[in-house]
């Protein structure tokens, strides 16, 4: 088929990829550049965070992880596989994700900071952004796919170039209509790398979430999770906010040299859209609303999305 996916994040360049492999002419169709995505301020941690339903996302998440794993061994890719602790003020029960990580435990308390009283060790990919989009727009391209600059009011109008649609506009598919989502403002600090090899995340810092994530070249200081916050201007005051409670967990990073401030807006949604729509100019895949997991769940959702281009054509 020729199927036009909307959208160069990193869902619709990984739909894109698995579609192309799966036999069919593939274009991609975006209103920005890959750089200037949300994805591409992505930490990007393996992390089923703010996504759902559990059940589907926990099936996404698994095959993915597997996924980044196998392509870590890609230099080219930019992931590498990372250690690392959750931490709490309580002690929590599993989390509904514990089956996705081979190597999933319970904290113990030496190997807790002060402040906590429980933490669930693991580990899980690591994937830097600036090394990682590339790679998946190069193996796109080397197999024949395009990328265009265009711009939708709606996902319809895709049909005047192809016989089936691929809508992965995260937060833009609010454009065509679709009120549930919303945005969740998440503001970073890039800071390079001062040997740091785990990461970790305090969700329920009473400051705000906050993590350390240290990839190949940089870490990623975070963060927020702003709900309805649209703003993509970098605050000052969080700013320094964020580096002082990730210092306060890892204070290695007081000598790291800040490199960049960044702000994205993660498409948050009750539940992922993963399901055809039949328009009577053709079929529409939605593929958007991963909130702040969509590299966690790129490959799982690509591979369903396969499966409904095959079920949309028979
Ligand atoms: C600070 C921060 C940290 C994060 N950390 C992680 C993490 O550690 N792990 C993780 O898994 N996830 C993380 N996320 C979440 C992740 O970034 C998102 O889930 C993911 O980027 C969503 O990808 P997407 O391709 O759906 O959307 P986007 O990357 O936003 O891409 C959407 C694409 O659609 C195009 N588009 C939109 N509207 C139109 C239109 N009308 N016409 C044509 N094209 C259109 C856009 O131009 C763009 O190309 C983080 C997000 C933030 C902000």
């Amino acid at each position: 088929m020729d199927i036009t996916v909307i959208g160069a994040g990193v869902i619709g360049l990984t739909s894109a990829i698995r579609l192309i492999e799966a036999g069919h002419r593939v274009q991609i169709h975006t209103q920005a550049p890959t750089t200037e995505t949300t994805s591409a301020v992505a930490a990007a941690v393996w992390y089923p965070y703010q996504a759902f339903p559990q059940d589907a996302v926990n099936r996404w998440a698994a095959v993915t992880y597997a996924e980044l794993v196998r392509l870590a061994v890609d230099p080219r890719a930019g992931i590498v596989q990372r250690a690392g602790i959750e931490l709490y003020r309580g002690t929590p029960p599993d989390p509904w994700w514990r089956d996705a990580v081979p190597d999933f435990r319970h904290a113990s308390r030496d190997e807790l900071p002060p402040a906590y009283a429980g933490g669930f060790m693991f580990s899980a990919p690591v994937v830097e952004m600036p090394r990682y989009l590339p790679y998946l727009e190069a193996r796109f391209a080397a197999t024949g796919g395009t990328v265009t600059r265009m711009s939708y009011g709606a996902p319809e109008q895709a049909f005047d170039t192809a016989d089936l649609v691929v809508n992965c506009a995260g937060l833009g598919a609010r454009a065509f209509g679709d009120h549930d989502l919303i945005a969740i403002r998440g503001q970073i600090v890039r800071v390079a790398q001062v040997g740091l090899e785990r990461f970790i995340f305090d969700d329920e810092h009473p400051d705000g979430v906050t993590y350390i994530v240290p990839r190949i070249s940089d870490v990623i200081l975070g963060g927020t999770a702003q709900r309805g916050a649209e703003s993509l201007t970098v605050e000052p005051a969080t700013a320094d906010a964020i580096i002082e409670r990730c210092c306060a967990l890892e204070p290695r990073l007081r000598d790291a040299k800040i490199l960049e401030h960044r702000v994205g807006l993660r498409p948050g949604r009750p539940a992922v859209r993963l399901e055809p729509e039949l328009h009577a100019r053709g079929c529409i895949i939605h593929n958007y609303g991963h909130g702040g997991a969509g590299v966690t769940l790129a490959w799982g959702c690509a591979d369903d999305v396969v499966a409904l281009v095959a079920h949309a054509s028979a």
